[in-house]
């Protein structure tokens, strides 16, 4: 069996722990790996080695940082396909997919290239007489991140390149569902000259995660997951003192309006609702049918969902893969049972799909539900699955008004030709993210990522300037300089004025 370890100090690393957890292939449903899972020591070992290593990288020019992030941005480019293919075996999502993860992942290791630019302070000649003031931004030190199963590449650099460009140390402690990719990360950047110990990897669950939110020598943490464990590590890391950025769960609504291009807006939702089989932060799981748009959307969705073509990750014919783990599987399924129980009307059912030579796969096909209502659980909760619900509404406010009463605040999208409506649409919506004809609105690595509400908690979104300004401490100096050589020549004895 395949043992999946740690990345300390620039080498893998067994850590002392006894515990670990099973890695499955989601496509064959077989076990292909453990992974170690870290005890506290682990834990204050690899913060022991970070916190050595950081001062070094810190005090680096920012010049010498950005030189290890171009050549780490192409050993990523040289080894793309082959991280793709690690992520889609653990995983599961089809290989096109995790592809462009990776892409979206690599931009940000492009901007993180320019840090030399965005460490740039601001300065202020004679704030009084013969005085001047000036800003800095300086790192951390240690930092930790904390990412989910859903992009194991792309969410740790929407962290890292930031974080490490910057000039910290960084400990990242990936999902224990998929952490492979991590290594890869990992053993990138010390072949890109990062010197060791600035970049670690510790595997675990709740052990672990709770071990670095209480560590004195942890001085932030970025975490992306689900919300209750964002509220925790949110209200338990800013407890310690710590900086905390904590990216919670979501429920994506796409609005068409009755004037909307119904093939585009089919066209989008499928391919955001159903593309790495919904398992998306930013994944539409809500249609909202405006007026009477509806009928002839459900009939185009049913269509295409029934002819969505669903296999392994490797089958580069695949849409859509499998889910995760049989147990994510289980709860997907027991989400579509709910919709049923509750009256919503199952168009499309993929609960009996079977992908031939992947009988024991954790595959799902494509489920649309009509008919929807508010007091669902199809609607109130994140079932992050290949089920999109349509709701049907009377018009713009009332779309407005079922976006805004939800708990989640992420990513939303509206379709229309109508420049007014989607104006007014971008000012009122208390949502982060938002598309006008673009349905999963994820912002470029330049801008920051970040919903509202309880999709989001803490004061800066990742990556751009506020991925800059969350890995960095402010200084602002103000100084003066008292009359020296300038004044010439003294021949008496000198005293003190
Ligand atoms: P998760 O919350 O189960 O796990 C995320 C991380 O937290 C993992 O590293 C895990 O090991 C750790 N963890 C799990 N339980 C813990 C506990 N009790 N105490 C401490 N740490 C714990 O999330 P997941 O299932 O891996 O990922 C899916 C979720 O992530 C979805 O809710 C999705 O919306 C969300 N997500 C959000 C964004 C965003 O940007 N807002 C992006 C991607 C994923």
């Amino acid at each position: 069996m395949n043992r999946i370890t740690h990345f300390i100090a620039g080498q893998r690393d067994a850590g002392s722990s006894s515990r670990s957890a099973p890695v499955f292939n989601p496509a064959s449903g077989e076990q292909t790996a453990e992974v170690v899972l870290a005890n506290v020591a682990d834990v204050a070992r690899v913060v022991a080695v970070a916190k050595a290593a950081q001062p070094a990288w810190g005090d680096a020019s920012p010049l010498r940082r950005a030189r290890v992030m171009f050549k780490f941005k192409e050993l990523l480019e040289k080894h793309q396909q082959e991280l793709a293919a690690l992520i889609s075996s653990e995983h599961g999502k089809v290989q096109g997919d995790a592809f462009g993860e990776v892409t979206r992942g690599l931009e940000v290791v492009e901007f993180a290239c320019g840090i030399p630019h965005l460490l740039k302070g601001e300065f202020s000649p004679q704030v009084g007489t013969g005085v001047d003031s000036y800003s800095l931004r300086q790192p951390l030190g240690v930092v930790a991140g904390i990412t989910p199963f859903n992009f194991p590449a792309m969410v740790p650099l929407w962290m890292l390149p930031v974080a490490l460009a910057c000039g910290n140390a960084f400990i990242l402690k990936p999902s224990e569902r998929d952490p492979s990719a991590s290594l890869m990360l990992a053993d990138l950047l010390k072949e890109a000259g990062l010197p060791d110990g600035v970049f670690n990897v510790v595997h675990g669950d709740q052990e672990a995660v709770n071990a670095l939110l209480v560590h004195d020598d942890v001085n932030a943490i970025s975490f992306v997951g689900s919300t209750p464990i964002a509220r925790h590590i949110y209200s338990t890391g800013t407890a310690h003192g710590k900086r905390v950025q904590a990216l919670g769960g979501a429920k994506n609504h796409l609005v068409v309006m009755p004037d909307a291009d119904l093939d585009q807006a089919v066209d989008a939702l499928m391919g955001a609702a159903y593309g790495s089989a919904g398992e998306r932060c930013m994944a539409i799981s809500v249609a909202v049918a405006v007026g009477d748009v509806a009928d002839a959307l459900v009939d185009k969705l049913a269509t295409r969902a029934k002819a969505l073509r669903v296999g392994a990750g490797t089958d580069d014919k695949a849409e859509m893969g499998p889910l995760v783990t049989r147990t994510h599987l289980d709860k997907v399924r027991g989400y579509v049972d709910a919709g049923v129980a509750d009256g919503a009307t199952l168009v499309v059912d993929g609960r009996a799909l079977k992908v031939p030579g992947h009988e024991a796969g954790f595959f799902l096909g494509a489920c649309l539900f009509d008919k929807v209502t508010p007091e669902m659980s199809l609607w109130r909760e994140e079932i992050f699955g290949p089920v999109l619900a349509v709701v049907r509404v009377p018009d713009f406010d009332a779309a407005v008004k079922l976006i805004d009463a939800h708990a989640y605040g992420n990513g939303v999208a509206l379709f229309t030709r109508d420049g007014d409506c989607a104006r007014e649409f971008v000012q009122r919506v208390e949502i982060g993210m938002v598309g006008i004809n673009v349905p999963i609105p994820v912002p470029m690595a330049f801008h920051s990522f970040g919903g509202w509400k309880q999709s989001m908690f803490g004061d800066h979104a990742m990556h751009g300037m506020e991925g800059v300004r969350f890995y960095t401490r402010l200084k602002t100096v103000t100084s003066r300089w008292p009359t020296g050589i300038r004044a010439g020549a003294e021949f008496v004895m000198p005293t003190l004025k």
